[in-house]
């Protein structure tokens, strides 16, 4: 077997745990300005086409000090510590900070930012959430031409229409390649733990676009098919966590339990990947057209769609991968999640389907209790595949 963490993989695991350690030096290296973005919208694109490093601005891992008085305490994790990024300088590398709104808590996130950092730009370009009236897409339209005029002006490039297209070529196949893990892992060909995946996909948000591309090539150059995972073990999907994604330390007790994590649809995983800009026309519209299509490739409890919703696009991803149950990872305090679980809850339950909601945190992990739970569930569902 040809394995895949021989290639490259130490290199993305080093930039998915240190992301401000990884811009620093690539700005060292190359003289250009780092933009921190924010989950969960942004079009990176539009940042890369000027040069300049797009980078997702992530939870740091650790505790929370400066930025508790911030922020009100029921704000979810992520945007706490954010806060606490700006207020002790950890977010002094980016030369401006760039996001496309999706919720409340977010904003008062760049708010910290605006006042710990006032001497550094902030664009905040509010995309409707609403996705299917019919002015939601000349809105969004307007609303990529202000944020090109943002970028433009912060990092003094023009984006021209050919530069933004070769662009969106190189996230497409970027994103493209992260599917083939996906797909491999689904297809039982490629053994890879849920913590590996999202190192690879996180990397992906941090990452010098080029250069991650040709790692994960390296890493699916000649990759072998591995045995296939025991049939004992319980196929699961893994529901929920906006923003930022659950410790790999989680995924890893999870699986320790008798677990196959076979799919998921966080935003450190399939939802970030989900969707690919269009690559003919006006590559404007296209970055427009692509925010529009990925409330479709993955509904978003943050958006608003008549036509699509999560718990049907999840029914249909759980008969796809073949799981037997869903573990729901809700970040606390996470409004658009709280708010969306109880109607995801309801719809799996009508059809049977098994669901273990875990409540993550940024300071520990019960790790005992969690276990627990876990271990309870998975005997349940295979105390029910017995009994089919
Ligand atoms: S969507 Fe959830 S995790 Fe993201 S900023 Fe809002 S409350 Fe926080």
């Amino acid at each position: 077997m040809t394995d895949f963490r021989l290639r490259g993989f130490s290199r993305l695991q080093a930039a998915a745990q240190d992301p401000i350690g990884y811009a620093r030096s690539w700005k060292a290296r190359t003289g250009r300005p780092v933009i921190g973005s924010f989950p969960m919208n942004f079009p990176s694109e539009l940042v890369h086409a000027t040069g300049a490093l797009p980078l997702i601005v992530q939870e740091s891992r650790t505790p929370i000090t400066e930025g508790r008085s911030l922020l009100p305490e029921f704000y979810c994790s992520y945007t706490r510590s954010v806060a606490d990024q700006a207020a002790v300088g950890e977010l002094d590398v980016f030369d401006a900070f760039v996001l496309a709104d999706h919720c409340v808590q977010l904003l008062g996130a760049a708010d910290v930012i605006r006042w710990a950092k006032p001497e550094t730009p902030m664009h905040f370009a509010q995309f409707i959430s609403s996705m299917d009236d019919p002015w939601s897409g000349a809105q969004v339209r307007d609303k990529v031409d202000a944020l090109r005029v943002e970028v433009e002006e912060i990092v003094g490039v023009t984006v021209t229409p050919e530069v933004l297209g070769a662009s969106i070529r190189l996230f497409n196949s970027n994103r493209r390649l992260l599917r083939e893990f996906y797909d491999r892992r689904k297809s039982g060909a490629l053994r890879i733990s849920a913590g590996e995946l999202q190192v690879l996909v996180k990397s992906s948000m941090v990452m010098d676009i080029e250069e991650h591309t040709s790692i994960l090539n390296d890493m699916l150059d000649g990759l072998d098919v591995d045995s296939a995972a025991p049939a004992s073990l319980v196929r699961l999907h893994l529901s929920g966590h906006f923003c930022a994604p659950p410790r790999v330390e989680l995924l890893d007790l999870i699986e320790e339990c008798g677990v196959l994590v076979v799919n998921d649809d966080l935003y450190h995983g399939t939802r970030y990947i989900s969707t690919d800009v269009p690559e003919t026309g006006d590559p404007f519209d296209a970055l427009a057209t692509w925010y529009l299509d990925r409330n479709v490739s993955a509904p978003c409890g943050t958006r608003v769609q008549r036509n699509v919703d999560w718990d049907s696009y999840l029914v249909a991803s759980l008969e796809d991968s073949r799981a037997d149950g869903v573990i729901t990872l809700m970040a606390k305090f996470c409004e658009p999640l709280m708010l969306y679980y109880p109607e995801l809850r309801r719809v799996l339950d009508d059809r049977g389907i098994p669901v273990l909601l875990i409540e993550t945190e940024h300071e520990g992990l019960a790790a005992e209790s969690v276990r627990t739970r876990v271990e309870t569930f998975v005997e349940r569902i295979s105390r029910k595949k017995v009994a089919a």
